[in-house]
């Protein structure tokens, strides 16, 4: 690893026990071999780095450590700072300043951990803003088209299926025009609810995919598999008895379903897979809407 500053800073504050042990007995070593003018300002410097560094817990080791080595030197010399000699008057301001060091710096330090933590907060509030669609809570597409792309590429290294479930609302339009823009949002949102319930293995994701359409990525999935998953979720979502008197296939919403499972290889990209899907899906509006409908090379030749 390179001994950048960063890099440096991340070793210490891996091992920041080790670090203020080892680099605080170091300075005082060093001060003491080269007989150092004023040994306790250096050490306390020390102290004033490791309380920035690791807050009063660390602050505080290295404080004891030159607040001993202070008691040695004034034993062996008699004299404090090197080059005068020492009074109680001294060793009380000495005293004094660690532990004022101590504190202040700690503060400090505090104060820029809790500013760090805001920021972390924000950031972290940021990303999932960024990755989840705001209407429903369950992923976007941006996130979706990312997700699929690692888990086409572990798929491909695994040489196991990967499929796609496309699912898309019958009928929606008429839904907002009857019962209003806000009712078709909750219903979006149930949808939306019910499905990510339901799908939870790891490695499965739902997402929202567009206004009304919903995409659910099953991983190490072989087409059956995912037409029993997409069939599962159509009946949870007509089971839901949401009225939708102006649909022409149920008196309840419904979902239309396209499903489609590969085995990726190098010829092969992540887009014919959604394709795919969305061709079965379309299907399955074509012929009759409210059904599940798994991609075969027929359907191409009738759509
Ligand atoms: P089909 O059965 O063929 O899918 O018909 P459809 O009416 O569902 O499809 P169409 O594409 O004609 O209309 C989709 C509708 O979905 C139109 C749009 O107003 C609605 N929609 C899209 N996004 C939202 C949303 O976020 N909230 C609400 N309430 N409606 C939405
Ligand atoms: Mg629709
Ligand atoms: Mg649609």
């Amino acid at each position: 690893m390179i001994n950048t500053p960063q890099n440096i800073c991340r070793c210490l504050s891996q091992n920041l026990l080790l670090a203020t042990l080892v680099l605080t007995i170091s300075t005082i070593a060093l001060v003491h071999t080269f007989n150092i003018p004023n040994p306790a300002i250096i050490c306390l410097l020390v102290v004033v780095f490791f309380t920035f560094v690791g807050g009063f817990y660390y602050g505080s080791i290295s404080g004891l450590l030159t607040l001993l080595y202070c008691g040695y030197f004034f034993s062996q010399t008699g004299k404090l700072f090197y080059y005068t000699d020492v009074d109680l008057y001294k060793i009380i301001v000495i005293f004094v300043a660690v532990i004022a060091m101590v504190v202040m710096v700690g503060r400090l330090k505090k104060q820029v951990d809790s500013r760090t933590q805001e920021l972390e907060q924000l950031n972290e509030k940021f990303r999932l803003l960024s990755t989840v669609d705001g209407l429903t809570g369950i992923l976007n597409r941006r996130c979706f088209e990312e997700t699929i792309i690692q888990e086409w590429r572990r798929s491909f290294r695994g040489k196991v299926p990967i499929a796609i479930v496309m699912i898309d609302v019958d009928y929606f339009k008429k839904y907002n025009d009857t019962y209003g823009h806000q009712a078709g949002d909750e219903c979006l949102r149930q949808i939306a609810e019910i499905m990510a319930k339901h799908v939870h293995r790891s490695g499965d994701y739902t997402a929202r995919y567009g206004g009304e359409e919903f995409i659910v990525l099953l991983s190490n999935t072989t087409i059956s598999g995912a037409a029993k998953v997409g069939e599962d979720i159509r009946l949870l979502i007509e089971n839901l008895r949401l009225p939708h008197k102006s649909s022409d296939v149920s008196p309840y919403v419904t979902v239309s379903v396209g499903v489609m499972s590969l085995i990726p290889e190098a010829d092969r990209c992540v887009e014919d897979l959604v394709k795919k899907a969305d061709q079965a899906l379309y299907y399955a509006k074509r012929h009759g809407r409210n059904c599940v409908i798994s991609y075969s090379d027929n359907i191409e030749e009738t759509i």
